[in-house]
């Protein structure tokens, strides 16, 4: 252990206190040492340093209110690289955004490269779609990164096993990302004490570290998922993810491993689950007491013309809408609802406009966030069945 000063050994980088609880979905408040966030939270994906397609006075404003986006380490690594992102003083600087930031691993990232990858006990090697030149993550090594990056809290670097992988291959691989995870902790711990975190913040009841979470492997193997989520809380993490779902299994495959590992994890620590997914997933996994998700189909969609409503997905290139005077979503309160036609929408997409991509995803941010807030609300009222029950009905309409 690297040596702490007594005021760390007593502080934790992040709090997360639940208040309300309805069957197995949790509300509470993760406190980190940029903000307090209301969970569960859906948190945007800024790939690049960019949630694409939206400024961040927009995520920052009452319509959205995102307390936490991701930053992607594979991306940010190979460009601009760590060195232009540390002398501009971390990724909180770089980007101009002051509220919370979670950085994933790499791991799914080089995973996601299938051949063009070579996993060792070491790490991975891979080419970098930037320039084509080798380069090798490891647990090391990313944790140099995300120190770097300085975002608030870091992930374990990880494996991922395909959706379908069989039992041994998943077993080998759950236990390479086990041992990739003391890997990470003990690199993490010896950063944060060498003073390697660009975004360290003094705050009152927080010691102003990074946190690290750990990741939950073992595909669709319900003993593979336990052995790994009991290696990993024996690591101890800041809080826990549960990492390869939404990567080709079945959906009813992914529901049954979230009722398997989900009730499992430390009650008292905030879950994670990576990756997913549609407005219905996340509420589902809510029921089954998951705080906290990411996923980038309401960017994606909204810039391939699919927009995310409260009676199911609605594709703007459909000549239905030429004429269309409604908005988008007549329950959503965003600012592109309130001001512009289906009709409009779909002139600007067939036009080719950039705005079309633009307020596109604007709606869908603000559909993803307002269901997390109307989930939220639903369980401090102890009504989560009932919005639960409603919100799945409704979606059937075909966005009519
Ligand atoms: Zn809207």
């Amino acid at each position: 252990m690297p040596q702490k000063s007594t005021q760390e050994t007593n502080q934790l980088p992040l709090k997360f206190n639940i208040e309300a609880q309805d069957g197995e979905a949790r509300a509470g408040i993760l406190t980190t040492r940029r903000g307090q966030i209301e969970t569960p939270v859906f948190m945007p994906v800024g790939t690049a340093g960019t949630v694409k397609g939206i400024r961040f006075e927009e995520l920052e404003s009452a319509d959205l209110d995102a307390g936490i986006i991701l930053g992607n380490t594979y991306h940010l690594w190979l460009r601009p690289g760590i060195d232009v992102i540390r002398s501009a003083g971390g990724l909180h600087r770089f980007i101009g955004w002051d509220r919370a930031l979670l950085t994933d691993s790499g791991g799914f990232q080089v995973w996601s490269l299938g051949a063009l990858r070579k996993i060792t006990e070491e790490g991975t090697e891979f080419r970098s779609h930037v320039d084509g030149s080798l380069k090798f993550l490891s647990p090391e090594v990313s944790m140099e990164v995300q120190a770097a990056l300085g975002s608030d809290i870091v992930m374990a670097f990880d494996e991922c096993a395909p959706g379908k992988a069989a039992h041994e291959e998943t077993e080998r691989s759950m236990n390479l990302t086990t041992r990739w995870a003391k890997r990470s902790r003990d690199a993490f711990d010896r950063l944060q004490s060498e003073g390697a975190d660009t975004g360290r913040l003094e705050v009152a009841g927080l010691s102003g570290r990074q946190a690290l979470f750990g990741i939950v492997q073992g595909a669709s193997h319900l003993d593979l998922r336990r052995q790994s989520l009991e290696q990993t809380v024996e690591i101890g993490f800041d809080g826990y993810a549960i990492g390869g779902l939404s990567v080709g299994e079945e959906k009813s495959v992914m529901f049954e491993v979230i009722d398997d590992v989900a009730p499992r994890m430390p009650a008292t620590k905030p879950r994670y689950l990576m990756g997913v997914g549609t407005p219905e997933d996340l509420v589902e996994a809510v029921a089954r007491g998951i705080d906290m998700f990411d996923c980038v189909l309401p960017t994606r969609n909204g810039r391939t013309g699919q927009a995310f409503t409260s009676r199911g997905k609605l594709n703007i290139k459909n000549a239905q809408w030429t004429n269309n005077s409604r908005p988008l979503d007549e329950s959503c309160r965003c600012s592109v609802c309130r001001r512009h036609s289906r009709a409009y929408l779909r002139h600007l997409y067939m036009s080719g406009e950039m705005l079309a991509s633009i307020l596109l995803t604007h709606h869908n941010l603000a559909f993803f966030l307002d269901t997390m807030r109307g989930v939220r609300q639903s369980i401090r009222s102890g009504d989560f069945p009932k919005f639960r029950r409603e919100f799945t009905e409704r979606l059937d309409a075909n966005g009519e």
